[in-house]
């Protein structure tokens, strides 16, 4: 691909404002040799004013999202995308998060521009784990390991069953549940059919992922070791 391609589908500018780029000498290669809009060139070869780019496409990254932040490209408020680099929501293809979290949880959140990847993750067939851990208005009763764990929970509104999750209880009022689908509000609707309400939830894994010492905010790109861990 032409560097001026690259470069826009990076959402480092329009093709007009990418060309003053190349125009100003600003885009070289590794030695400080001027590149041109023209040049086909490795990306992990080129620079920007003297930094490497942005990473390339097929970009998978972790971001560990805090509460108050919306898994939207538009909604009112503050978005996951406001934690990212601003060139980040303009690049080509479109960088989605896989699956959502609501607005009140917290925890890992995976963001790729890899459609198959994403579709991979998703999918109801691929059966990947999620990890939440969440704090409880009220004491457990003590079926709820039996409840979720069984399979065939219905919840509220839906004709389909729930598939089996792994439910453990750290306390009183807290709880992790690992799940293989990924519903509507799942983790907060199978707490309110236990008859409890989620006051706090926090994804803390995804397939063999965890987040680690990521500071909520914070985001890093995935490796191929990562990559692993989720598929
Ligand atoms: N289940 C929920 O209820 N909310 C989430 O954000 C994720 C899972």
């Amino acid at each position: 691909m032409k560097l001026l391609r690259l470069l826009a589908n990076l959402g480092y500018g329009s093709r007009k404002q990418v060309a003053a780029l190349f125009r100003e000498g600003r885009v070289t290669d590794a030695d400080g040799e001027v590149l041109y809009a023209d040049d086909v060139v490795e990306h992990a070869r080129v620079r920007l004013d003297g930094e490497p780019l942005d990473p390339a496409p097929g970009l998978v990254l972790m971001l560990h999202k805090p509460t108050g932040y919306t898994c939207s490209t538009r909604d009112q408020g503050r978005l996951v995308y406001d934690l990212l680099p601003s060139r980040f929501r303009l690049r080509r293809p479109v960088l989605a998060t896989v699956g959502r979290l609501d607005r009140d949880t917290s925890g890992l959140l995976l963001m790729t521009d890899d459609g198959a990847l994403l579709h991979r993750i998703i999918s109801p067939r691929s059966q990947v784990p999620k990890v939440y851990e969440a704090e409880l208005a009220r004491d457990l009763r003590g079926d709820e390991a039996e409840l979720f764990g069984s399979g065939g929970l219905l919840l509220e509104g839906e004709t389909a069953p729930l598939a089996p999750a792994d439910f453990e209880a750290l306390g009183p009022r807290r709880a992790r549940l690992v799940l293989r689908e990924g519903r509507y509000h799942q983790v907060r609707r199978m707490f309110a059919a236990a008859g409890n309400h989620v006051l706090a939830l926090h994804r803390c894994a995804v397939g063999g992922l965890r987040l680690g010492d990521l500071a909520p905010g914070a985001w890093r790109p995935l490796d191929p070791a990562d990559l692993s861990l989720l598929l």
